[in-house]
């Protein structure tokens, strides 16, 4: 492991905007805040967890490793005060990641869990005991009922990862989407660490689609709204239009013609030109607007998959020789 060297080899930042700063967990290390009537969310800072408390049992969604045992400690100390029960029933996956799952496993094989049929078939591809696969699955959508309380949860392509679903709560006016809007800062590396460029790129119109006013997006210490989305959307947006732009505008020719018979040598120059051109107005419009803008490696690795995509998904990839 490397570790960060102290004092004055640590890069300057700008500093985090007031816009994305969240709430400041207790001293167990976790935060547990009403999001409406009896859904309850869950962050350690950095990571989301939520839960229905209903008089039938715990519905849990997510289980980060990072938020880990507070999970109970959170359910136990919301559930005492509302006088129901603490025993979670039934627990749902977002996606399979581990980040986002890998603690589901303290909850005992008594739990039903339910989650999309990719999910299960990835669990198993996976095969970590510390996330077990899910009990029940479903295709497109399913409708969990607790307690007397509804969850819609739907499938609607690959995104973010081939099986990441959305969790709407109709009567709590909310939904839960994991890892693709994180509120108030940009996506991390490589369009937040996804999978499917287009699905992640059309995915907040879809999040937008649902009736809401909170969004649980799995990250950070805040939930979102709906300006958040609309936010986040612009930033792909620019970063879209931008690689258009320097796709056009950045001749190869002298790259391929410096890298002599080293064609890739070319390819590098190229396209880190392009990507350069493309990420430097998007890192200016939005430092101080979303927090780590100006972390370059985040857009600069976000602008390179999504000119990539441009040029690889929808195309031209080239000209086509005369
Ligand atoms: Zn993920």
């Amino acid at each position: 492991m490397t570790s960060p060297a102290s004092g004055d080899g640590l890069p300057d930042y700008a500093p985090i905007p007031p816009s994305a700063r969240g709430v400041t967990p207790n001293e167990q290390g976790y935060y547990v805040g009403r999001v409406e009537r009896n859904l309850y969310w869950v962050t350690d800072g950095v990571y989301q967890s939520a839960f229905l408390a209903t008089p039938d049992g715990v519905v849990l969604f997510d289980t980060p490793p990072s938020i880990g045992h507070n999970l109970q400690r959170a359910i136990d100390e919301i559930t005492a005060a509302e006088g129901v029960t603490n025993r979670v029933t039934h627990m749902v996956y977002s996606h399979h990641h581990d980040d986002h799952t890998g603690a589901s496993s303290i909850f005992g094989s008594d739990v039903v869990r339910i989650g999309h049929e990719e999910t299960r078939r990835l669990l198993l591809r996976d095969n970590n005991p510390a996330r077990p696969v899910p009990d029940v699955t479903f295709a497109d959508s399913y409708t969990l009922e607790v307690g007397g309380e509804r969850v819609e949860l739907s499938w609607r392509g690959p995104n973010h990862t081939p099986d990441n679903i959305y969790i709407h709560f109709p009567d709590h006016d909310t939904l839960m989407f994991i890892d693709v809007v994180n509120a108030g800062w940009v996506p991390i590396y490589n369009v937040n660490l996804s999978e499917d460029v287009p699905g992640y790129m059309a995915a907040p119109d879809i999040v937008l689609s649902f009736p809401w006013t909170h969004l649980i997006c799995g990250h950070l210490g805040r939930l979102a709204t709906r300006d958040d989305v609309l936010v986040h959307q612009q930033y792909i947006a620019d970063i879209e239009a931008s690689a258009r732009e320097a796709l056009a505008s950045v001749n190869p020719v002298p790259y391929y013609v410096a890298g002599g018979e080293n064609f890739w040598a070319g390819v590098k120059g190229h396209l880190n030109a392009v990507t350069e051109r493309t990420a430097a107005p998007v890192i200016a419009k939005y430092t101080g607007v979303l927090a780590a803008a100006d972390i370059a490696e985040f857009t600069y690795s976000t602008a390179f998959q999504i000119m990539q995509s441009l040029r690889l998904d929808r195309g031209p990839s080239g000209p086509v020789h005369p």
